[in-house]
C-alpha cells in the first residue's frame, strides 16, 4: 500500500524551522522539529517585520495577537549621523498597510519567538537533539545526534541557521564571509531617557557606519538599537556574546545628539559578528533542503532575513502539502526555483547596504505573499550565474 503522508524532519527551531513546522503542521504533514538548544532563551533583540513577514503571521493565525503589542512605526526614516539631516523617509504605518496588505510591525524577538513556539504542539519540538550527520538513500534519510540517537524521517530540511550542519554536509564546508563589521544591540526601558524625545524608528547614516533605533511594542516603553561599525578583529556570532559600553559610545562620539543620549542611557550591549554568503547555485538534494540563513544568510541591513526564512517555509509547506513520499524530491526541488531568485535578489540588496538611504522601491520587497505566489518553477538569473557580484559596502 502507498503511504500518502510523509514524515518531514526539520532541523532547527530559528523563525524559519518554526514556521515550517507550523505551517505543515496545519497542512496535517507529520512532522518533527529537532533543536540543539536545551531551552529557549528570551534573546535580548528587536526584530522589524516588513508587510510581507506579516503576511506569513496572518497566514499562521497570528496577526492579530502580534498586532496587539508590536510598534507600528509611522516611518523609516534615514538621517545623516552628525546634522540629523533628512535623507529620506519611507512612509509605514497606514500608508504602507494600505499600499501593501498588510502593517510593517517592530517587536521584541523574543515575543516573536514565543508565539511561534505556540503554533505547534509540544511534542513536534525536541530540545537537546544537536544534528551531527544524515545518510540520505532512496527511501529518505536516517538522521544522526550528538546524543547518539538517531531517527529516520522521508524528507530533511535544514533549516539550522548561518553555521548549518546540514548544508555542510549536503554542499561540502565552506565559511560564510565576515563582512569585517559588527552588530552591537541592546534593548532597554525608555524610562531610562527620562523623558527625552526620540525617534520611533531611524537609521543615522555615518561614513563608515550606521546605527538604527526604534521601538520595540506599541506602549514604546521600550527601545532597541543596532549598528554596523567597523571591528574586523571580531568574528564571533552569538546572541549572548557581550560587547564593551565603552568601546560602542566611543564608536559613535560626534554622531547626533539623540544617538548619543540613547547610548549614554544603554546599561548592557551585546555583539555579533556581521556575515554573509554569496547566492548558492542549489540548495536541495534528493530529499534534503535548506531555507532560510542556512542556504541565504544576508546582512540584516534590510531588515529582511528572518522574513525570507519564513517566506521559505510557507512555499515549501505548500510545494509538500499533498505530495506523498514519492514526490519529496520533485516538490522540494520546485521549492527552491520558486525561491531562488527572491532570496538572491534579497542577498545582494542586503549587501549593498543602500536600501531606504535615498528613495527606494520597497514593492518588490513587501508585495510579496508567500501564501498566494503561484508554485511554479522560476528561473534564477543569479543561479544562471553562479552568483551576484558587489563590493562591500562602506556603511
Ligand atoms: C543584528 C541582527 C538584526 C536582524 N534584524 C532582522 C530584522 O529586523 N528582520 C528580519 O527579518 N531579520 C533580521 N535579522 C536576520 C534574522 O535574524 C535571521 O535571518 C533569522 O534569524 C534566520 O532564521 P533561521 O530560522 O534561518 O535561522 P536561525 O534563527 O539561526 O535558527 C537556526 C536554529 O538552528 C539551531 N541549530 C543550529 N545547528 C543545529 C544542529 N546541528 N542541530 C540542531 N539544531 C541546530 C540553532 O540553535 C537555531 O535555533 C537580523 C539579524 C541580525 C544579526
Amino acid at each position: 500500500m502507498t503511504r500518502t503522508n510523509p514524515s518531514i524532519a526539520i532541523v532547527g527551531a530559528g523563525m524559519g524551522g518554526l514556521v515550517a513546522a507550523a505551517a505543515l503542521h496545519r497542512a496535517g504533514i507529520n512532522v518533527t522539529v529537532y533543536e540543539q538548544a536545551a531551552r529557549f532563551a528570551r534573546v535580548g533583540s528587536g526584530i522589524q517585520m516588513g508587510p510581507n513577514a506579516v503576511k506569513v503571521l496572518r497566514g499562521l493565525g497570528l496577526e492579530q495577537h502580534i498586532r496587539s503589542f508590536a510598534f507600528q512605526p509611522p516611518s523609516w526614516r534615514s538621517r545623516v549621523w552628525d546634522t540629523g539631516e533628512e535623507k529620506f523617509n519611507f512612509l509605514l504605518g497606514e500608508t504602507a498597510e494600505a499600499k501593501y496588505g498588510a502593517p510593517y510591525l517592530q517587536l521584541h524577538r523574543g515575543d516573536l519567538h514565543e508565539a511561534l513556539v505556540s503554533l505547534v504542539p509540544p511534542q513536534v519540538i525536541q530540545l537537546n537533539r544537536r544534528l551531527t550527520g544524515f545518510d540520505p538513500d532512496a527511501d529518505g534519510v536516517t538522521l544522526h545526534f550528538e546524543d547518539g540517537g538517531q531517527t529516520r524521517a522521508d524528507a530533511l530540511i535544514g533549516a539550522d541557521g548561518t553555521h548549518s550542519r546540514v548544508r555542510e554536509l549536503l554542499l561540502g564546508p565552506d565559511r560564510p564571509q565576515l563582512s569585517g563589521r559588527v552588530a552591537y544591540r541592546a534593548v532597554y526601558p525608555s524610562a531610562r531617557l527620562n523623558g527625552y524625545p526620540i525617534d520611533d524608528h531611524t537609521k543615522w547614516w555615518g561614513v563608515d557606519r550606521h546605527i538604527v533605533i526604534y521601538f520595540t511594542n506599541n506602549r514604546q516603553d521600550e527601545v532597541y538599537l543596532v549598528t554596523s561599525v567597523p571591528e574586523p578583529e571580531w568574528v564571533m556570532e552569538s546572541w549572548s556574546a557581550k560587547g564593551d559600553l565603552g568601546e560602542l559610545r566611543r564608536a559613535y562620539e560626534g554622531f547626533h545628539e539623540q544617538v548619543q543620549r540613547i547610548l549614554a542611557a544603554c546599561s548592557d550591549v551585546h555583539k555579533w559578528a556581521i556575515v554573509e554568503r554569496q547566492p548558492l547555485d542549489r540548495w536541495t538534494h534528493g530529499r534534503v533542503t535548506l531555507l532560510g540563513d542556512a542556504c541565504h544568510p544576508m546582512t540584516p541591513y534590510m531588515a529582511q532575513g528572518a522574513a525570507m526564512a519564513m517566506e521559505d517555509a510557507v512555499v515549501l509547506a505548500r510545494c509538500l502539502d499533498g505530495a506523498g513520499p514519492e514526490a519529496l524530491s520533485e516538490r522540494l526541488a520546485l521549492y527552491e526555483s520558486v525561491r531562488h531568485e527572491r532570496t538572491s535578489s534579497a542577498q545582494l540588496t542586503s549587501h549593498e547596504n543602500k536600501w531606504m538611504g535615498s528613495s527606494t522601491d520597497a514593492d518588490w520587497v513587501y508585495s510579496y505573499d508567500a501564501w498566494q505566489v503561484p508554485l511554479e518553477p522560476q528561473p534564477s538569473a543569479a543561479r544562471a550565474s553562479g552568483r551576484h557580484e558587489g563590493s562591500y559596502p562602506l556603511v
